[in-house]
C-alpha cells in the first residue's frame, strides 16, 4: 500500500491562463486543508468529489485566487485521494503552490509517478500509458489518434479476446487430459487447432499494421539528394513553406544537413536536406557528405533532385549511390527552359511553388501507400509488437506440434503465447513497471507536461 502523497505541476511550466498543481495520497485532503481557504467557507473535508470549488489558495510567500477539485478514491487518475488546484497560470505562482503542498506533507513526485501509481492501483494499463503518451507527444493528427485508441485500450481488449480464446483451448485440454475414457481427444484436437489458426490469424493482422502505426508514430524521413545547385534547400523551403535552408548559387553552401517537418494527410514527413553525398575538396563539406550517407540509411525515401537545366554525369554518378533505395526522382527549375528527362517522375519549380501539392502525393504515395486507411487502428509501439510477435511464434510452434506431442506438452506453448499477448496491458508483464512506463515519460521532455517534478527546484 502506498501511504505518502506525492505532487507536482501538472501543467508545463511557462507562462498560460492556468495552471494545475496536483495532490494525490491517503492524506492529500489533509494537505490541501493547510493550503485553500473556500470561499464557502465549506471545510475541505466536506468537499464534494468532481466539484470545483474556488477559494484562496495559499503559496510559500504570496496567494493566488483559483479553484480546488477533490477526486475521492478510488475515482481519480492514480486511483487514490487526489487534490488539484487550479491557480493562475504564471511560473512563480505555480511553483510557489507546489513548495507550499511540499511544506505541507506532500512529497514531490518521481517521474511518472502518478502514472505508475494508476497502473499500480489498477486504473491504467501499460498499454494505455503508453497511448496517453504517444496523444501527449504526438506531432501529427494521426498520431495522437493512434494514441487515443491506445489509451481507450482498444488493443488491450483485442489481446484479451485473443487470451480468451486460448483460455478455452487450454480448457479443451485439460478436459482430454483429466478425463481420457472420454475420448475428447480427437475432438479437442480440432477445437485446439481452430482457435489456433484464429488466434494467429488475427495477430498476423495486427503485425501487418506495424510499419504504418511505426510511421504513424515517428514520422517518415525523406532525404533530399542531389548534385549541389539542383535546387534541394529551395525546395525544402518550398515544402516547409518558410526560408529553413540557405539557398544560393553557390555550390557547396548546404554543408550540414537542415532538417524540417510537414504534415500531410496526418502524418508526419521529416525532410533531410542533404549536404551532397559525393566527396568534395572542402573537409568540412565531407564531414556533411559523411552525414548525408548517414541520413540516407535511416531514410523512407529519397528524393533525388535534378536541375532541369543542367543534367550531367555527376547525376548519374549519384542515381548509382541511391539506386537501392526508394527514389522519387524530381526534375526541378522547370519555370525556365528545361531538358525533359524520361526518368523525371514529377516536375516542380521550387521557386515558383509549381506542382508542389502534387510532389507532397507523391511523396505519400511512395511512402504510405494508397490502400491504407488511416482512420483505421495501428500499432505503434515495438514493445507491443514484440509481444505479438512472440505471442505468434508460441502458437505457431503449438500448432505445428499438436498432434505429435502430449497434450500437456502442447498446453505449454498456448499458455507461453496466452502470457506474451497479456504483456500489452502489462497483466502478465515481467518487466518493472518502471523499465515500461518511465523511458516512456522521459521521452522528449514529457515530463514537463505529464506531471511535472521541477527538476531545478530549490527546495531539492
Ligand atoms: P542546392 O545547392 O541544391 O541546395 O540549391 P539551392 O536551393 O541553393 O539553389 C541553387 C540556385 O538555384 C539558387 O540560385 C536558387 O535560387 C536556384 N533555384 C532553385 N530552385 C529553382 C527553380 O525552381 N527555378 C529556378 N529558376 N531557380 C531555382
Amino acid at each position: 500500500m502506498i501511504n505518502d502523497n506525492i505532487t507536482a505541476i501538472s501543467t508545463a511550466l511557462a507562462p498560460a491562463g492556468v495552471a494545475v498543481i496536483r495532490i494525490s495520497g491517503k492524506t492529500a485532503l489533509n494537505v490541501a486543508e493547510k493550503m485553500f481557504v473556500p470561499s464557502s467557507k465549506i471545510p475541505l473535508s466536506k468537499f464534494i468529489a468532481n466539484k470545483l470549488y474556488t477559494g484562496e489558495i495559499l503559496g510559500d510567500g504570496l496567494s493566488d485566487f483559483g479553484m480546488c477539485v477533490y477526486f475521492k478514491e478510488p475515482h481519480s487518475f492514480t486511483g487514490e485521494n487526489t487534490i488539484e488546484f487550479h491557480c493562475h497560470g504564471g511560473v512563480e505562482i505555480a511553483k510557489s503552490i507546489l513548495k507550499k503542498a511540499l511544506m505541507s506533507g506532500a512529497r514531490l513526485a518521481n517521474n511518472g509517478e502518478f502514472t505508475k501509481r494508476a497502473f499500480i492501483n489498477g486504473k491504467l494499463s501499460l498499454s494505455s500509458a503508453e497511448g496517453m503518451i504517444n496523444m501527449i507527444n504526438g506531432e501529427s493528427l494521426c498520431q495522437v489518434r493512434a494514441g487515443y485508441s491506445l489509451y481507450r485500450e482498444k488493443l488491450t481488449k483485442e489481446a484479451e479476446q485473443l487470451q480468451g480464446k486460448l483460455l478455452s483451448a487450454l480448457s479443451h485440454i485439460e478436459a482430454s487430459i483429466d478425463y481420457p475414457e472420454e475420448g475428447l481427444e480427437e475432438v479437442s484436437l480440432l477445437e485446439v487447432k481452430k482457435t489456433l489458426d484464429e488466434v494467429c490469424n488475427k495477430i498476423e493482422n495486427l503485425l501487418t499494421t506495424y510499419s504504418t502505426g511505426r510511421a504513424i508514430k515517428n514520422g517518415i524521413n525523406v532525404a533530399i539528394v542531389g548534385k549541389p545547385n539542383t535546387g534541394k534547400s529551395s525546395l525544402l523551403n518550398a515544402l516547409l513553406s518558410f526560408d529553413k535552408a540557405i539557398v544560393s548559387d553557390v555550390a557547396g553552401t548546404t554543408r550540414d544537413a537542415v532538417e524540417g517537418s510537414i504534415e500531410y494527410k496526418g502524418i508526419r514527413f521529416n525532410f533531410i536536406d542533404t549536404a551532397g553525398i559525393r566527396e568534395s575538396q572542402d573537409k568540412i563539406e565531407n564531414i556533411g557528405v559523411a552525414l548525408s550517407k548517414k541520413f540516407l540509411q535511416s531514410s523512407q525515401l529519397v528524393l533525388f533532385v535534378l536541375d532541369g537545366g543542367d543534367i550531367s554525369k555527376e547525376d548519374e554518378e549519384i542515381f548509382e549511390l541511391i539506386k537501392d533505395k526508394n527514389t522519387l526522382i524530381v526534375l526541378n527549375k522547370i519555370d525556365k527552359e528545361h531538358i525533359v528527362d524520361k526518368r523525371a517522375e514529377i516536375c516542380v519549380s521550387a521557386l515558383n511553388k509549381t506542382n508542389l501539392e502534387q510532389l507532397k502525393e507523391q511523396i505519400f504515395l511512395k511512402t504510405v501507400g494508397d490502400n491504407v486507411d488511416l482512420n483505421g487502428d495501428f500499432l505503434c509501439e515495438e514493445r507491443h509488437y514484440q509481444a505479438l510477435k512472440g505471442a505468434k511464434e508460441k502458437l505457431l510452434c503449438a500448432k505445428q506440434n499438436i498432434s505429435l506431442v502430449p497434450l500437456d506438452l502442447l498446453s505449454i506453448d498456448i499458455k507461453d503465447g496466452w502470457e506474451k499477448l497479456g504483456e500489452i496491458s502489462g497483466s502478465t508483464a515481467t518487466v518493472a513497471v518502471d523499465v515500461c512506463i518511465l523511458p516512456l515519460l522521459s521521452v522528449s521532455g514529457t515530463l514537463c507536461t505529464l506531471c511535472t517534478p521541477l527538476s531545478n527546484f530549490s527546495l531539492l
